[in-house]
């Protein structure tokens, strides 16, 4: 099988495994147990990751909230901030192309009374297509507005948000910013230092760490804009009273080591990620007439370099997918491939919904080798001869 859906997970680095496996084994302690050794050994990993993390993402460490992953990250933070006692404004301002996990929150609260505009993004055939529409953004800012809630990278068509833009707009109207940042870390230049959003989520398994642990930054302590949250989950109140539970030390050991070694090889993952991605549409493209790419330009200042989302001439995705089952891809967004409608990011750049039926996406990762990609192409245009003849 050639992995080719990076954007739906990434393998666990051997090296980031190696990281973990103590904290699974002999050094079990329970972190939040600091009266022995044993305990506090764990609650060491547990800080020496965090500031681990801090440094890379320009925040400080006890600003870092860790979660079971960015959708339930994405929830406290939109949550969080809209249902707090003190919150008085009502109005939520997200995009369409969100993911789910972003999308679902924000229609909950409307049906609670809350206001929400989903701003729209460029369309196709624009050079941005999938980025932010700045003027309606700035349009729909209004002093009632408490959240807006934009993804760093799109986990679809791998637009890059605007995101300096944005914080600037959003703060100038006295709200608050939410970065779905979870297609970005590890694989762009991610830091807050440099771009001022409040609440950032992510998941350590799309940057080469394991599934289930994730985290959320919460600009908090002596940062001029306060985030007040409240939280998803109460109990023992560990995580100074925002996420209660017992720590999972190999998890958090097993993030800030993802993250570290994501971002120290950064540019060379993405130069190979790239030229691999680029040799992929180039073969398909020459392969398969009128096949069409959804979404930004491939230039990597707008676009992922591992991104590739193309429309089919006459054959839906799902068919092409069936028809060659030695590759993983997927069409739609693998994050709700239960649910079988169209993608709501290709019709939220204009797409129609068999336009939208007839795309799919690849994420080329570290992993990937320059055979494969040559063993995928080959198979993929043979897979799409079969299923376009068998319609003639
Ligand atoms: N946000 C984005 C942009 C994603 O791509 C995903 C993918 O799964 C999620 C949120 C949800 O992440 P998780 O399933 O790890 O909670």
């Amino acid at each position: 099988m050639i992995y080719l859906d990076n954007h739906a997970t990434t393998p666990c680095d051997r090296r980031v495994l190696d990281r973990m496996l103590p904290w699974l084994t002999e050094k079990f302690g329970n972190p939040h147990s600091t009266s022995h050794e044993i305990g506090r050994e764990a609650a060491q990993a547990i800080d020496s990751s965090l500031n681990v993390m801090g440094a890379i993402l320009g925040v400080a460490a006890d600003s870092i909230l860790m979660t079971s992953g960015a959708t339930e990250s994405n929830n406290l933070a939109i949550d969080g901030v809209c249902r707090h006692p003190r919150q008085k404004r009502r109005n939520v301002i997200t995009t369409t192309i969100e993911h789910p996990a972003v999308l679902d929150v924000v229609d909950r609260l409307e049906k609670d009374g809350f206001r929400v505009t989903r701003v729209p993004v460029h369309q196709q055939g624009h050079e941005s297509a999938g980025q932010v529409d700045l003027a309606a953004l700035r349009d729909a800012l209004n002093e009632d507005t408490a959240l807006v809630s934009v993804h760093w990278a799109n986990n679809e068509i791998g637009v890059i948000q605007p995101l300096d833009q944005i914080a600037a707009m959003v703060h100038e109207a006295g709200a608050l910013l939410h970065s779905d940042a979870t297609q970005a870390v590890g694989r762009i230049p991610v830091s807050l230092a440099e771009v001022d959003v409040d609440l950032l989520s992510a998941s350590a398994h799309k940057f080469y760490g394991p599934k289930g642990v994730g985290f959320l930054t919460i600009a908090s302590g002596c940062h001029p804009r306060r985030v007040r949250l409240k939280p998803l989950i109460v109990g023992g109140g560990q995580q100074r009273n925002l996420r209660s539970g017992t720590m999972a030390p190999a998890n958090v050991v097993g993030c800030a080591a993802a993250m570290e070694l994501a971002c120290a090889e950064i540019e060379s993952t993405a130069r190979e990620a790239l030229s691999l991605r680029d040799r992929l549409w180039s073969g398909l493209n020459r392969s398969i007439d009128e096949l069409r790419l959804n979404g930004s330009s491939l230039e990597p200042s707008g676009r992922l370099v591992g991104n590739l989302n193309v429309m089919l001439p006459g054959i839906e995705g799902e068919a092409w997918m069936s028809a060659t089952p030695g590759v993983a891809f997927s069409s739609g967004s693998a994050c709700s491939s239960v649910d079988a409608k169209p993608s709501h990011v290709l019709t939220g750049i204009g797409l129609s919904e068999s336009e939208a039926r007839r795309s799919v996406r690849f994420g080329v990762g570290k992993f990937n080798t320059r055979d494969e990609i040559e063993l995928a192409i080959a198979a993929l245009v043979e897979g799409f001869q079969r299923v376009a003849g068998s319609l003639q």
